[in-house]
């Protein structure tokens, strides 16, 4: 380890899947894992004469997200051509936006591990199409699927505001969160609806001196986990060649390296292209886009409350631990479902406690939504009402939380079925408790003696009263008859 001073620097660019039912530029559905090459048009396929039409809704979605990151929407925006030769992309060049970005100078926040905000700034988002996929399993030559091809994406950069692996991974999420509550994608990691690539470089403080150490580029990482460990390794691996050889910004060359997953290290791939290697030029088969002002408002009204806004609220406005709040607000439907029986007049703890510790389980298991579990949420406050006012006891209350995802019912009406109402009816209580006093003759004595067996004898006796009606006692009104009659 190194005992030089330095800072590290990280800018993050993200491919987003959209949330579309075709394709960028033609109508193909987009789909996942379908047969190879069955999701292909003359258009995605690249075939000469075919002409692309825009997907308005990928328009949408990337102006939604756009505002939701704080930026600039242009009033002017085109399509350009890149260029470059892959088998995965048979036009050789994928069309993109380059000097005329649909949005500029935004900003996300997010929420460090000691509980402070940092706001990362958005130097630009952008629409583009996806490329499809070269596959190398078939032997001794390799297979292209243009399933994927033409797929909309928005990439968005951030400026180098990062300081740690943890940082970036922390934007990372809250963008996933971000762009799963505008419902503009799925962002699901497993099928690469988030594609990550971080630029990494550090800062190096020697004898009085700094020196910057060459940028390099992470290529498509897929994972938080692979995000975040290939910064770290990048961190130590650029501090050592520094140390070995003393390379900085102005000597080395700006390159990009790839994550090896299973050693869990970077891999030198290629020297950095520069801008003018791509040949960009706009594209004559596509007309600019010019949202107008009543586009722009119709968008602006599906702007939602985000989640990290959505959590410090909760916080402040219902009292939650930054856990609770954290796990209600991880995704909309189950904040919305949590806000919805919160505004029936709800015990927000309480119908806090009932969906984090038990709906999203039963849900999770079910694989659905914790808001389609079947329970209104004016029920939900109901139960959660019944907690409070110890009509029922908190474990009692999974067992109808469980029923009332089968049935119809009233919370009362199942606990009052499963005989879960806990007795809180003094004269019935006192029956039960004069009973067990009478049989415990011992234990009686026991507490009246004061001693150290005073304690133990008044648990045993609650005890005996809690198995005596088979737990439906409610403790607090038992425990208050008990004091009384062994004060007599
Ligand atoms: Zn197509
Ligand atoms: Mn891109």
């Amino acid at each position: 380890m190194s005992k030089l001073d330095y800072k590290v620097l990280v800018g993050l660019e993200i491919h987003v899947q959209l949330y579309t039912r075709t394709k960028m530029f033609c109508g193909c559905a987009l789909g996942f894992a379908e047969e190879p090459n069955s999701r292909v048009c003359p258009v995605c396929l690249g075939m000469p004469g075919s002409l692309p039409v825009m997907n308005k809704q990928a328009v949408e979605y990337s102006i939604l997200a756009g505002l939701a990151l704080n930026c600039q929407i242009a009033g002017f925006t085109k399509w350009d051509r890149k260029s470059y030769y892959y088998p995965d992309l048979p036009k050789n060049y994928q069309i993109s936006q380059y000097d005329l970005p649909l949005a500029l100078n935004g900003n996300i926040e997010i929420s460090l591990a000691d509980g402070s905000l940092k706001k990362i700034r958005i130097r630009r988002a952008h629409l583009e199409e996806d490329a499809g996929k070269n596959l190398h399993t078939a032997g001794n030559f390799s297979q292209v699927d243009l399933n994927r091809a033409g797929t909309p994406l928005l990439e968005i950069v951030t400026e180098p505001d990062m300081e740690s692996a943890a940082e970036v991974r922390a934007l990372a999420e809250e963008l996933q969160r971000i762009v799963r509550y505008l419902g503009v994608s799925e962002a699901d990691m497993q099928k690469g609806h988030m594609r990550f690539e971080p630029n990494v470089n550090l800062i190096i403080t020697r004898a009085g001196q700094q020196f910057k150490t060459p940028i390099v580029e992470v290529k498509n990482l897929n994972s938080f986990r692979a995000l975040e460990n290939s910064i770290n390794y990048e961190i130590e691996r650029q501090l050592e060649r520094f140390l070995e050889t003393g390379e900085t910004m102005e000597m080395g060359n700006k390159s990009t390296r790839g994550w090896d997953d299973a050693k869990e290290v970077t891999v030198l791939q290629r020297e950095k292209e520069e801008a003018h290697d791509y040949r960009y030029f706009p594209d004559p088969d596509l007309v600019p886009v010019q949202p107008d002002e009543k586009w722009l408002i119709a968008i602006k009204n599906q702007l939602c409350e985000l989640p990290l806004k959505r959590c410090l609220r909760y916080i402040k406005e219902y009292g939650l631990s930054d856990y609770d709040a954290g796990v209600l607000t991880e995704t909309r439907a189950t904040a919305d479902f949590f806000e919805e029986a919160v505004k029936c007049n709800g015990d927000a703890k309480r119908i806090c406690n009932l969906i984090t510790q038990t709906g999203l389980k039963i849900a999770n298991e079910k694989g659905c939504k914790v808001s389609e579990l079947g329970i209104p949420p004016l029920q939900l406050a109901v139960l959660a009402q019944m907690v409070k006012e110890g009509l029922i006891s908190a474990t009692a209350s999974v067992t109808v939380f469980e029923k009332m995802t089968q049935s119809k019912s009233t919370p009362q009406q199942i606990a009052e079925s499963l005989n879960l109402l806990q007795k809180s009816d003094a004269g019935e209580l006192e029956g039960i408790i004069d009973e067990v006093l009478k049989n415990n003759q011992q234990a009686v004595e026991d507490f009246k003696s004061g001693g150290k067996k005073s304690g133990k004898a008044r648990g045993f006796l609650l005890g005996q009263v809690m198995q005596k009606t088979k737990g439906t006692a409610n403790p607090k009104v038992a425990g208050e008859i008990l004091d009384r009659k062994l004060s007599q």
